[in-house]
């Protein structure tokens, strides 16, 4: 018996040349959208295209668990080459889009090229949100790309390394507080994930210096939010919070940075922070790219109709962060939340669309009940909250490392993962500084491409 796909392929004639469908980003979107047109298409009825700068998906979810080492970070960088085959990978950045003439500009290393589509996906995802803050620029790093979560992790080591060499001198004990201390912004899961999880990594290894207490490292969690994991809830939140407190965290509510140095932070109500580590997860902005498109956004992100099509331009479609598609799950006056669980369903779901335009299966609109989000605090510690059940503790911890396995999109990165956690249980931690980024490539403009 034909199973669906065959049925679904079937349905229409196949075009005398096949009909070019190119995506833009190679992230959860992307990736995925490309997965499903590659099962639902033959290659006489579409020619695939992607346009993404690196070979790569990033799982990024797991980016704090390259920080603090546990993870290697080709772990999370899931092989596009391996995965996609029956996809043209063109490696380089979209520059211009021209909706008329059907083309997209790309920047690549070889210099500039022009891609036509007959049917194009645009997948770009999002930044760093920096807000205009003095100093933020040039001293923050963001964690969202692999350079970034590499830098932090070799970054905070070296400040240990050199925090112990200094001499007890008046200077050399001002020095080490600044070395000694390490500011987040953002008590979303990003900063969140990153603070609970470094202070627990960092607490395991800080007596292998000489002069180094686990207790002199001073954590700081400052949002403008009133609470910690809004995403999650208020209970989470306050789950959260309390076992950040409980591991010496000080978390910063309602108040954020006004201003940075490299060698300090001065947050908004006047209190100056010495320190010469500031990691910034204050939230996400759509790609750039989307302001370049003259068509209308929301909040940034580009406005689209339920079935993700973009309205006024024929064969056009934009799904995950870099888009505002309307919840029809929750509330459809507000898009989906910028989450990998969305931007990957969206993916699948725009690929059925593409392919219904090409007369094969029906398009429909999206529609997906949000499942919930996970954090990992490190050690023991997690908050989950699975289909609407609050989880906490150990319980939460595996309901979050479960999900991530189930979530990977390759059987290879599912068992490099496991492999990393295990090990990571078994074996010492590692230590090792292998100082591979310069943080002048792991600022947050410079690690996004802009
Ligand atoms: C630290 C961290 C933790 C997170 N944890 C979770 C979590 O637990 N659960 C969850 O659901 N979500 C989580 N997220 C959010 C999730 O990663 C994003 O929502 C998701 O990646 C969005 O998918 P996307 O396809 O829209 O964008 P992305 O996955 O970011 O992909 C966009 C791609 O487009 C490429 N691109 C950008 N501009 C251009 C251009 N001009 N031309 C060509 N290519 C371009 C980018 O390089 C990238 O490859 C987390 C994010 C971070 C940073």
């Amino acid at each position: 018996m034909p199973t669906l796909q065959q049925r679904l392929r079937t349905s229409a004639p196949l075009p005398s040349t096949p009909a070019r469908v190119v995506v833009v980003g190679g992230g959860f979107g992307g990736f995925h959208a490309l997965r499903k047109l590659q099962k639902l298409l033959e290659p006489e009825r579409a020619a695939l295209t992607l346009v993404a700068p690196n070979d790569y998906l990033l799982y990024s979810p797991l980016l704090p668990e390259v920080a603090t080492g546990v993870l290697d970070p080709r772990d999370i960088a899931v092989s596009i080459r391996q995965t996609l085959r029956k996809t043209k990978t063109v490696l380089g950045h979209v520059s211009a889009v021209d909706f008329g003439e059907r083309r997209l500009l790309v920047e690549g290393h070889e210099g500039t090229t022009e891609i036509e589509w007959d049917k194009l996906i645009l997948s770009p995802g999002s930044v760093t949100r920096q807000f205009d803050i003095p100093g933020v620029a040039e001293n923050a790093h963001g964690l969202k790309t692999l350079s970034e979560a590499t830098f932090i992790r070799n970054h905070v080591l070296a400040q240990l390394d050199a925090a112990d060499s200094l001499p007890d001198t008046p200077a050399g004990r001002a020095e080490r507080v600044e070395r000694l201390t390490v500011v987040a912004v953002g008590a979303g899961y990003t900063g969140t994930e990153f603070v609970a999880q470094m202070q627990n990594w960092i607490k395991g290894i800080a007596t292998r210096w000489a002069s180094i207490d686990p207790n002199d490292v001073r954590w700081l969690l400052v949002d403008l939010a009133p609470a910690v994991l809004p995403e999650l809830g208020e209970q989470l939140g306050k789950e959260a919070l309390g076992v950040l407190k409980a591991r010496g965290v000080e978390v910063r509510l309602e108040v954020t940075v006004a201003s940075a140095t490299a060698t300090s932070v001065t947050l908004t109500d006047g209190t100056v922070v010495p320190s010469r580590t500031l990691v910034w997860g204050a939230g996400v902005a759509p790609s750039p790219l989307i302001a370049t498109l003259g068509l209308p956004t929301e909040k940034g992100r580009l406005v689209v109709a339920p079935d993700m099509s973009v309205p006024g331009v024929p064969n056009v479609w934009a799904i995950g962060d870099a888009a505002a598609v309307p919840d029809l799950a929750a509330d459809p006056s507000k898009p989906t939340p910028p989450t990998a669980q969305h931007a990957q369903r969206q993916g699948v779901r725009v690929a059925r669309n593409v392919a219904a335009s090409l007369g094969v299966g029906e398009a429909k609109p999206y529609v997906h009940k949000d499942l919930g989000l996970v954090a990992d605090l490190g050690g023991f510690d997690g908050v989950a909250k699975p289909l609407g059940v609050p989880l906490t503790g150990p319980l939460a911890k595996f309901v979050a490392r479960s999900y991530h396995l189930y979530a990977l999109p390759t059987t290879a990165a599912r068992v490099r993962v496991a492999t990393d956690w295990l090990y990571s249980t078994i074996l010492p931690t590692r230590v090792v500084n292998l100082d591979q980024v310069r943080s002048e490539d792991a600022l947050i403009a410079k690690a996004q491409g802009q």
